[in-house]
């Protein structure tokens, strides 16, 4: 999981997946030297689609996370909500699968008071702010 940086580090990420995959498929020609050029490209496509979900998860993730600086004020109470930790949840999208995250926070003075972000209310994984 991809957390907020730079744009040098996302490309970096990206670039880090893109050759791996690459030398994935160097082994994989390596031991079917016989393949034909549509065998070749049905493992290019196996790939692909792993690959593009790396990709839109540094792109996306990489970027926001959703983590404010300034905490966000509760809807209930207008006190200071206390980030409470990542929720989870995957994309499954038409060239490949993104697990997402989004900071959520809770208020600290309103029992269950909490800021979700859209489609995070299932799966929520509680892990410190990095
Ligand atoms: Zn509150």
């Amino acid at each position: 999981m991809s957390r907020p940086q730079s744009r040098t580090r996302r490309k970096a990420a990206f670039m880090k997946e893109a050759e791996r995959m690459y030398e994935q498929l160097e082994d994989w020609y390596d031991q079917n030297p016989e393949a034909s050029f549509g065998e070749i490209e049905a493992e290019a496509r196996k790939r692909r689609r792993e690959l593009m979900g790396k990709t839109l998860e540094h792109l996306v993730n990489g970027r926001d996370s959703g983590v404010q600086v300034e905490a966000p004020r509760c809807a209930g109470c207008d006190g200071e909500m206390e980030f409470e930790g990542y929720c989870e949840w995957g994309i499954h999208g038409l060239e490949g699968d993104s697990p997402l995250e989004r900071a959520y926070y809770v208020c600290p003075n309103c029992k269950g008071q909490t800021l979700f972000p859209p489609g995070c209310e299932t799966e929520i994984t509680r892990r410190p702010l990095e």
